[in-house]
């Protein structure tokens, strides 16, 4: 587990501005905020912004953040997410401590305070079905109607109530609603449904309930009971503030919690609405819900990023009032300058060509020290075998090179990285004409990688020992969606699928130290980019995912002053 402090300082924005006046002027002398997932799916990166900022204000200013469960939907709702967010939520690098709680454990407060509202008369039961309750409900420009069952009694409404708990009635029968204003200008307010009939097991509560609240009874009323000062949630929720406003003021809550709302996380190429990541799952565009092309962040671990690098970018994101999509080589910017600074570099080929070194001793085997990370000498370094029979890039070789081109080709010298230099000599080609091994030479006073006469080859090349190399499979990924804006001007998402979001290589080879990488831990293949095991990776078949090539286009598209931040 990772309990480091991010590692970039957070941006003042507004909702801290905001937790900062209510401590100096002592509304609050505790702040108490709480990150509540609903349990119908997996964490995802945007998921990851509100996680930092909730948890992230609790540490800062020395408050508390819950983790609760908003499971007030027992059909969406399973144990497998649950267990999923705990441990997603702790990857990220925060810790609820003792403060696990559910929307569940509230059921039986909850049920008391609604008859508490029908006593008051705020509330009824009615029994207009759910088609019926939406054409009475009015449009924006026009008010609703009321319901021929507004009026019913207080007996009744306790009665009917008692028995829809009591299980006589069927799914969508009955609900109760709030009896507040059905002209009102915000529909949120026309009556809103606080409880339905479902007859569904819950994954905590079981066969005991089946009348469940809504997320608006349920939602504020929970943050009153934990005494959550903040209730940060994004701006969708925005018109919905008055009517969370309205059941802390006609309940006898325990504290009066306020909501504040920012603006939700969006990336380019990426679609974070659980609705669709699950079909996406479901349909079998991908290896699960962590594959390292979804979004999650499951996925994202998967994949190799490192949960500072998600940090990183959270808080050069920032907190906004309005939204926007930003753009996913920002994410990966800020994954790549952690890992250039922390991934160990190592050597791997992905499309072998063989090299033979003719006045190189048989069955010599030279171990070469090699700098685990050129920008961290503290990472120290490593030992690679040498051997007369190498493997080196195919694309690292070229019969015509252009003009452009410096790395090998027929009479050229070359480095091979901490080794010798080499000089391609011969070309073996099989009878299809295609290349299938170099005979070269190398240069003995050139150990290590430099010359004593100081001359320098254009270019140094990766390589591994024939003899040592381990078989790998490696798995290269591109976004899931090919369109940055998927489905924007209506049409149908699931065209923008990237089919090539996922290239499989086989018969790579990897220096041996690979072989017993633990997955997960991401290293450089030199020259190549960012590389981990994949969780399906086992000795005998070794199989790494590629977290990101090298090349940081955001660096790029900021310099063009494309790039659209906070
Ligand atoms: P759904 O896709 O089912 O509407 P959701 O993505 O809103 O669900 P929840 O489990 O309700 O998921 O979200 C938990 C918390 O995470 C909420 O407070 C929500 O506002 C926040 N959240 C969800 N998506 C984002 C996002 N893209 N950016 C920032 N915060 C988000
Ligand atoms: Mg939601």
């Amino acid at each position: 587990m990772n309990t480091e402090t991010p590692s970039l300082p957070e941006r003042g924005d507004f909702i801290r501005g905001i937790v900062a006046a209510d401590l100096r002027e002592g509304r609050h002398q505790t702040i108490v905020t709480r990150f509540p997932p609903e349990p119908n799916g997996y964490l995802h990166i945007g998921h990851a912004q509100s996680i930092c900022l909730n948890f992230g204000i609790a540490r800062e200013f020395g408050g508390r953040c819950h983790l609760r469960f908003d499971d007030t939907n027992p059909t969406k709702e399973e144990q497998e997410y649950v267990d999923a967010i705990e441990g997603d939520v702790r990857w990220l690098g925060f810790d609820w401590g003792k403060h696990l709680y559910h929307a569940s454990d509230y059921f039986e407060q909850l049920y008391g305070w609604a008859v508490d509202l029908i006593k008051a008369g705020k509330a009824y039961v009615d029994d207009l079905t759910a088609d019926e309750i939406r054409e009475y409900r009015g449009t924006l420009t026009e008010p609703g109607r009321n319901s021929p069952w507004r009026e019913r009694s207080v007996e009744e409404s306790l009665d009917l109530l008692e028995r829809m708990r009591a299980g006589e009635f069927p799914d969508g029968a009955r609900v109760l609603r709030a009896r507040i204003d059905m002209a009102a200008g915000n529909v949120h307010l026309r009556d809103p449904v606080l409880y339905r009939i479902l007859h569904a097991e819950h994954p905590r509560t079981g066969g005991e309930w089946c009348v469940y609240p809504t997320y608006d009874f349920a939602h504020g009323q929970s943050d009153a009971i934990e005494g959550i000062t903040h209730s940060i949630c994004t701006l969708e929720f925005k018109d919905h503030q008055p009517l969370y406003d309205w059941l802390i003021d006609n309940l006898p809550v325990p504290s009066r919690p306020r909501q504040y709302e920012f603006a939700r996380l969006n990336l380019t190429h990426t679609v974070l609405s659980k609705r669709v990541l699950l079909r996406v799952v479901n349909e079998g565009y991908v290896r699960g819900w962590d594959d390292p092309r979804m979004p999650t962040l499951s996925g994202l671990r998967r994949r190799g990023f490192p949960a500072e690098g998600i940090r990183d970018f959270v808080a050069m994101a920032g907190v906004a009032r309005a939204d926007k999509v930003l753009e996913v080589e920002m994410l990966e910017h800020a994954v790549r300058n952690v890992l250039n600074r922390t991934a160990p570099r190592r050597f791997a080929v992905l499309d072998p060509l063989k090299v033979v070194v003719e006045n190189y001793p048989r069955g010599q085997v030279e171990e070469m020290e090699v700098p685990n990370n050129p920008e961290d000498p503290s990472a120290g370094s490593r030992r690679v075998p040498f051997t007369r029979e190498l493997w080196i890039e195919r694309d690292d070789f070229m019969e015509e090179p252009p003009r452009k081109f410096f790395r090998l080709a027929p009479g050229r010298e070359v480095r091979l990285r901490a080794a010798y230099f080499v000089t391609c000599r011969e070309i073996v080609k099989d009878a299809a004409g295609r290349v299938v091994e170099l005979r070269c030479t190398y240069d003995p006073a050139t150990r290590g990688g430099d010359a004593s006469d100081g001359r320098r080859p254009k270019a140094t090349l990766h390589w591994v020992s024939a003899a040592h190399a381990v078989p790998a499979e490696v798995r290269l990924y591109d976004y899931l969606f090919r369109s940055p804006y998927p489905g924007a001007d209506g049409h149908d998402l699931f065209e923008d699928l990237n089919p090539d979001s996922e290239t499989v290589l086989q018969g790579c080879v990897v220096e041996p130290s690979l072989a017993g990488l633990p997955a997960g831990e991401t290293v450089q293949f030199e020259r190549l980019g960012y590389f981990c095991p994949d969780p399906d990776s086992a000795p005998g078949a070794l199989a790494f995912n590629r977290t990101l090539t090298l090349k940081d286009t955001w660096a790029k598209l900021r310099a063009q002053g494309r790039h659209d931040t906070a």
